[in-house]
C-alpha cells in the first residue's frame, strides 16, 4: 500500500478532534521555531560594534554617517 493510503486509513481510525489537536500543536511549533541564523557570530558582532564603517553594499567604499547614495557610481547606490 502505498504512503498516502496508510495516512488516510490512520486518520480513519483517529477523531478529528485529535487530528485537530496534532495540527494545532505542530503549527504552534513551527510558529515559536526561530528561524536559523544565515551569519556567522562573528560578523553580526562586527556589524553591531559601535565603530563599525557604513560601507556602500555594492562597492565597498567607505561612505559617511549621512550619505544615502553612493558617490563612487554616477546616479548613486542607495546605502
Ligand atoms: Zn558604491
Amino acid at each position: 500500500m502505498n504512503k498516502l493510503y496508510q495516512l488516510i486509513q490512520e486518520w480513519g481510525r483517529r477523531s478529528l478532534g485529535d487530528i485537530l489537536a496534532e495540527q494545532f500543536r505542530r503549527f504552534k511549533v513551527w510558529w515559536l521555531k526561530t528561524p536559523p541564523n544565515p551569519w556567522p557570530e562573528e560578523l553580526d558582532e562586527a556589524v553591531a560594534r559601535n565603530d563599525s564603517k557604513m560601507i556602500c553594499p555594492r562597492c565597498s567604499t567607505l561612505q559617511s554617517d549621512r550619505a544615502w547614495f553612493c558617490p563612487m557610481r554616477r546616479g548613486g547606490r542607495a546605502i
